[in-house]
Protein backbone atom coordinates (compact mmCIF):
# COMPACT_ATOMS: atom_id res chain seq x y z
CA UNK A 1 0.00 0.00 0.00
CA UNK A 2 3.05 2.28 0.77
CA UNK A 3 3.32 2.67 -2.87
CA UNK A 4 -0.12 3.71 -3.62
CA UNK A 5 -0.18 6.17 -0.87
CA UNK A 6 2.24 9.29 0.34
CA UNK A 7 4.72 8.79 3.18
CA UNK A 8 2.42 10.26 5.53
CA UNK A 9 -0.88 9.01 4.51
CA UNK A 10 -2.12 6.21 7.01
CA UNK A 11 -4.53 3.73 5.53
CA UNK A 12 -6.99 3.56 8.01
CA UNK A 13 -9.38 0.56 6.77
CA UNK A 14 -11.74 -1.43 8.66
CA UNK A 15 -10.68 -5.44 7.88
CA UNK A 16 -13.10 -6.33 5.42
CA UNK A 17 -10.92 -3.34 3.31
CA UNK A 18 -7.57 -4.67 3.95
CA UNK A 19 -8.51 -8.47 3.12
CA UNK A 20 -10.39 -7.12 -0.40
CA UNK A 21 -7.10 -5.25 -1.22
CA UNK A 22 -5.17 -8.54 0.25
CA UNK A 23 -6.99 -10.46 -2.33
CA UNK A 24 -7.01 -8.17 -4.68
CA UNK A 25 -3.17 -8.37 -4.47
CA UNK A 26 -1.98 -11.64 -4.69
CA UNK A 27 -5.10 -12.57 -7.54
CA UNK A 28 -4.53 -9.46 -9.79
CA UNK A 29 -0.82 -8.91 -9.84
CA UNK A 30 0.98 -10.52 -12.44
CA UNK A 31 3.61 -12.26 -10.64
CA UNK A 32 6.41 -13.98 -12.49
CA UNK A 33 7.08 -17.38 -12.56
CA UNK A 34 7.39 -17.85 -8.81
CA UNK A 35 9.54 -19.79 -6.67
CA UNK A 36 7.72 -18.67 -3.41
CA UNK A 37 5.30 -16.17 -2.50
CA UNK A 38 6.26 -15.35 1.23
CA UNK A 39 4.09 -13.01 2.80
CA UNK A 40 5.08 -10.97 6.12
CA UNK A 41 2.16 -10.75 7.96
CA UNK A 42 1.25 -8.14 10.90
CA UNK A 43 1.27 -10.10 14.37
CA UNK A 44 -1.96 -11.23 15.58
CA UNK A 45 -4.63 -13.80 14.71
CA UNK A 46 -7.25 -11.27 13.02
CA UNK A 47 -8.78 -10.73 9.55
CA UNK A 48 -5.54 -10.81 7.35
CA UNK A 49 -4.66 -14.45 8.45
CA UNK A 50 -8.05 -15.76 8.40
CA UNK A 51 -8.75 -14.17 5.21
CA UNK A 52 -5.39 -15.82 3.92
CA UNK A 53 -6.32 -19.25 4.80
CA UNK A 54 -9.57 -19.30 3.75
CA UNK A 55 -8.81 -17.93 0.63
CA UNK A 56 -5.01 -18.72 -0.43
CA UNK A 57 -3.50 -22.84 -0.68
CA UNK A 58 -1.09 -21.41 1.79
CA UNK A 59 2.06 -24.39 1.92
CA UNK A 60 2.99 -23.27 5.23
CA UNK A 61 3.72 -20.38 8.43
CA UNK A 62 6.49 -19.99 9.59
CA UNK A 63 6.06 -18.07 13.03
CA UNK A 64 8.35 -15.00 14.14
CA UNK A 65 8.98 -14.67 18.21
CA UNK A 66 10.89 -13.17 19.72
CA UNK A 67 12.03 -14.72 23.56
CA UNK A 68 10.20 -13.00 25.97
CA UNK A 69 7.38 -14.97 27.61
CA UNK A 70 4.93 -11.84 26.52
CA UNK A 71 5.47 -12.31 22.78
CA UNK A 72 5.61 -16.12 23.16
CA UNK A 73 2.22 -15.42 24.78
CA UNK A 74 0.90 -13.95 21.15
CA UNK A 75 3.32 -16.87 19.22
CA UNK A 76 1.40 -19.79 20.75
CA UNK A 77 -1.79 -17.77 19.69
CA UNK A 78 -0.14 -18.35 16.07
CA UNK A 79 0.72 -21.43 16.07
CA UNK A 80 -2.55 -22.49 17.54
CA UNK A 81 -4.77 -20.90 14.66
CA UNK A 82 -3.03 -21.79 11.81
CA UNK A 83 -2.98 -25.39 13.28
CA UNK A 84 -7.06 -24.84 13.08
CA UNK A 85 -7.22 -23.48 9.65
CA UNK A 86 -5.20 -26.42 8.46
CA UNK A 87 -2.09 -24.40 7.53
CA UNK A 88 1.65 -26.38 8.69
CA UNK A 89 3.33 -24.89 10.91
CA UNK A 90 6.75 -25.13 9.53
CA UNK A 91 9.04 -23.63 11.76
CA UNK A 92 9.93 -20.79 14.69
CA UNK A 93 12.17 -18.23 14.10
CA UNK A 94 13.48 -16.68 17.41
CA UNK A 95 14.44 -12.89 16.12
CA UNK A 96 16.08 -10.76 18.38
CA UNK A 97 17.34 -13.57 20.80
CA UNK A 98 20.75 -12.07 21.18
CA UNK A 99 22.92 -8.69 21.66
CA UNK A 100 26.13 -8.31 20.57
CA UNK A 101 28.07 -5.26 21.75
CA UNK A 102 29.62 -3.84 18.75
CA UNK A 103 32.21 -2.49 20.93
CA UNK A 104 33.46 -5.30 23.24
CA UNK A 105 31.92 -7.94 21.62
CA UNK A 106 29.90 -9.00 24.84
CA UNK A 107 26.72 -11.72 24.57
CA UNK A 108 23.56 -10.44 26.10
CA UNK A 109 20.10 -12.05 25.93
CA UNK A 110 17.72 -8.65 26.41
CA UNK A 111 14.69 -10.45 25.98
CA UNK A 112 15.68 -13.57 27.65
CA UNK A 113 17.12 -17.22 26.40
CA UNK A 114 15.73 -20.30 24.67
CA UNK A 115 11.95 -19.01 24.32
CA UNK A 116 12.05 -19.63 20.62
CA UNK A 117 13.46 -23.41 21.62
CA UNK A 118 10.98 -23.44 24.27
CA UNK A 119 7.86 -22.70 21.94
CA UNK A 120 9.19 -25.37 18.96
CA UNK A 121 9.54 -27.74 21.19
CA UNK A 122 6.15 -27.76 22.87
CA UNK A 123 4.60 -27.97 19.55
CA UNK A 124 6.81 -30.38 17.86
CA UNK A 125 8.03 -27.93 15.36
CA UNK A 126 11.54 -27.10 14.37
CA UNK A 127 13.50 -23.88 15.94
CA UNK A 128 14.60 -22.49 12.33
CA UNK A 129 16.79 -20.00 13.19
CA UNK A 130 17.94 -17.84 15.99
CA UNK A 131 18.36 -14.17 14.70
CA UNK A 132 20.39 -11.74 16.69
CA UNK A 133 19.55 -8.09 17.41
CA UNK A 134 21.78 -6.52 15.23
CA UNK A 135 22.52 -3.11 13.95
CA UNK A 136 23.97 -4.76 10.84
CA UNK A 137 20.78 -6.38 10.10
CA UNK A 138 18.83 -2.62 10.70
CA UNK A 139 21.57 -0.69 8.64
CA UNK A 140 21.25 -2.92 5.59
CA UNK A 141 17.57 -3.66 5.38
CA UNK A 142 17.07 0.47 5.47
CA UNK A 143 19.51 0.50 2.94
CA UNK A 144 17.62 -1.57 0.80
CA UNK A 145 19.89 -5.10 0.82
CA UNK A 146 18.99 -7.29 3.12
CA UNK A 147 21.67 -8.83 4.97
CA UNK A 148 22.39 -12.09 2.05
CA UNK A 149 22.75 -9.31 -0.17
CA UNK A 150 24.79 -7.12 1.38
CA UNK A 151 27.21 -9.25 3.10
CA UNK A 152 26.39 -12.86 2.13
CA UNK A 153 29.39 -14.37 3.60
CA UNK A 154 28.58 -13.02 6.86
CA UNK A 155 27.59 -15.25 10.12
CA UNK A 156 24.18 -13.47 9.94
CA UNK A 157 23.33 -14.38 6.32
CA UNK A 158 24.70 -18.06 7.07
CA UNK A 159 21.63 -17.83 9.35
CA UNK A 160 19.16 -16.68 7.60
CA UNK A 161 20.53 -19.29 4.46
CA UNK A 162 19.96 -22.09 6.46
CA UNK A 163 16.73 -21.02 7.49
CA UNK A 164 15.73 -20.45 4.03
CA UNK A 165 16.94 -24.06 3.38
CA UNK A 166 14.76 -25.97 5.82
CA UNK A 167 12.12 -24.27 5.36
CA UNK A 168 12.47 -24.86 1.50
CA UNK A 169 12.70 -28.72 2.78
CA UNK A 170 10.00 -28.55 4.69
CA UNK A 171 7.62 -27.73 1.84
CA UNK A 172 9.13 -29.92 -0.28
CA UNK A 173 8.46 -32.84 2.39
CA UNK A 174 5.05 -31.55 2.76
CA UNK A 175 4.43 -31.77 -1.27
CA UNK A 176 2.56 -28.90 -1.06
CA UNK A 177 5.11 -27.32 -3.73
CA UNK A 178 3.88 -26.52 -6.87
CA UNK A 179 0.90 -28.09 -6.96
CA UNK A 180 -0.69 -26.31 -4.47
CA UNK A 181 -1.78 -23.39 -6.34
CA UNK A 182 -5.15 -24.36 -8.69
CA UNK A 183 -4.93 -25.57 -12.27
CA UNK A 184 -7.32 -23.24 -14.55
CA UNK A 185 -8.24 -25.01 -17.21
CA UNK A 186 -10.85 -23.40 -19.52
CA UNK A 187 -13.43 -25.40 -21.25
CA UNK A 188 -15.61 -24.46 -24.54
CA UNK A 189 -19.22 -24.36 -22.79
ZN1 LIG B 1 30.25 -3.58 25.23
Amino acid sequence: MAFLTDDNTPVVWRGPMVSGALIQLITQTAWDDLDYLVVDMPPGTGDIQLTLAQKVPVAGSVIVTTPQDLALLDAKKGVEMFRKVNIPVLGVVENMAVHICSNCGHAEHLFGEGGGEKLATQYGVELLASLPLSMAIRMQSDGGKPTTVADPESQIAMIYQEMARCVGARIAQSGMGAGAMPTITISDD
